[in-house]
């Protein structure tokens, strides 16, 4: 035997049971979004690689070490997209529906970074990534952060954290930068070789260096916080209030830069401890200048993205154990008559809105069940020589402890609707 071909190193398969638990957050998080406004859009999943550098920033991680770029057939540069904001942003431009227009937008999709793969940290990973062009004012900051924490009551989850903090313009950025550069330069000799590449062309970026030699350095800098220029002051001031109203707590964290370039004024980041190292589920911000930089007419926009894997881990260890995605019941069938109807009787309760999963290819009434238990369906319904002969099914409760009992078959989409309910939680 040859040697099998194994999967590409940081990038996984999801098998059956995955999806189900994917499936289930992204339709509580499309919900969600639907709530506010936010409507669906799909991109493309490779683009020019110059957008990315353009956008996110040549001297970032993401695009001096983490992308997969290729040339194609036609010598084209392109890349396997690390992140959605940057591809939308070009749609929008592409489609004209950016200029004098309010987008409130989402879409989902797998990234790409070649990144160490550990937990929590992929080669392909999903995120959902959500966008709003057209509104500068801090309301809409407020109601990206608002939209997250419904999404988490949604989840079930609880222990996320939000940091905040505000990188002020452009230009405030461009004073701060100045005074950030001037406190490095003392401490050359303690930067790595990371940060002595950065320190003439983005200084910036140091803030965001992940070594832990430099965390030092780092924490003795020059707040960011300490240059707001007015504007961006009383904006993150703003946010901050309406946080407050609707309940939601966070803290201001000074050193939150975030891994990308085009960032301006309010960004954030939820956290939590359950996740060891790879703590961010959530992170975004504002990105007002972003839309002019990709040649678009200039159009304030903010927008986060959220890593599914992450979610989906915190889902397992911690959120309620849901069931709308498994069967309400498999139909076991015993005997020639049974899986003549078997197949039918299965349709029609799925014509009346039920999820049932229907035994194919026969076996004994150990191997079914032991199927039927497999597929996490609620029940088992036994469909038999006799139950053939009187329209009836033997119900039995696979999860709970119900007596087991017959049901008449056209009283069984009532009978399973009643105990299923619709089958958000069993
Ligand atoms: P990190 O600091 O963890 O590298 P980031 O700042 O690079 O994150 P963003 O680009 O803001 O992350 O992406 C938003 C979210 O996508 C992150 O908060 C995280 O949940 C998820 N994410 C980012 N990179 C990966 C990855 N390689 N594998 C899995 N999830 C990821
Ligand atoms: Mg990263």
């Amino acid at each position: 035997m040859s040697k099998a071909i194994q999967a590409v190193r940081g990038m996984n398969d999801m098998l059956p049971d995955a999806v189900q638990r994917w499936q289930r957050i992204e339709a509580i998080a499309r919900d969600v979004l639907h709530a506010y406004g936010y409507r669906e859009i799909r991109l493309p999943i490779i683009e020019k690689s110059e957008l990315f550098a353009r956008s996110i920033g040549s001297l970032t991680d993401i695009v001096e070490k983490e992308m997969y770029s290729f040339e194609d057939r036609s010598g084209e540069n392109l890349t396997l997209r690390p992140e959605g904001t940057a591809g939308c942003v070009r749609a929008g431009i592409e489609n004209g529906f950016l200029h004098n227009q309010i987008q409130r937008l989402w879409y989902a999709g797998p990234m790409f970074r070649h990144e160490r793969p550990q937990k929590g940290r992929y080669r392909q990973f999903h995120q959902i990534g959500v966008e709003a062009f057209g509104i500068e004012s801090a309301d809409l900051d407020a109601e990206l952060i608002m939209m997250c924490a419904r999404l988490w009551t949604a989840l079930g989850l609880d222990g996320l954290t939000l940091q905040l903090n505000s990188l002020g313009t452009l230009e405030s950025r461009a004073v701060y930068r100045r005074e950030l550069l001037r406190y490095l330069e003392t401490q050359r000799d303690r930067l790595d070789e990371d940060s002595l590449r950065r320190l003439d062309k983005n200084p910036l970026r140091i803030l965001d260096s992940k070594n832990p030699d430099m965390q030092k350095v780092i924490a003795a800098a020059p707040s960011l916080y300490d240059h707001l220029d007015e504007a961006s002051r009383e904006h993150f001031t703003r946010l901050g209030d309406y946080l407050r109203q609707a309940g939601i707590p966070f803290a201001v964290n000074p050193r939150l830069v975030r891994g990308l370039d085009y960032y301006t004024r309010t960004v954030f980041e939820w956290t939590t401890e359950r996740l060891g190292a790879q703590s961010t589920v959530c992170a975004g911000g504002r990105y007002d200048g972003l839309v002019e930089q990709l040649g678009g007419k200039a159009a304030p926009a903010a927008g986060f993205a959220l890593g599914m894997e992450r979610l989906a881990e915190l889902m397992a260890q911690q959120a309620n154990q849901y069931s709308d995605a498994q069967p309400q019941a498999y139909l076991v069938l015993l005997g020639e008559v049974a899986e003549k109807q078997g197949l039918a009787l299965a349709e029609r309760l799925r014509d009346a809105g039920l999820r049932i999963e229907c035994n194919c290819g026969g076996g004994s009434l150990k191997a079914q069940l032991k199927r039927a238990d497999r597929s996490c369906a609620h029940y088992a319904l036994l469909l038999g020589e006799e139950e053939t002969r009187n329209g009836s099914v033997t119900v039995k409760d696979l999860r709970g402890s119900e007596a087991q009992s017959q049901v008449a078959q056209n009283a069984l989409t009532d009978f399973l609707k009643q105990r299923t309910g619709r089958g958000e939680k069993s």
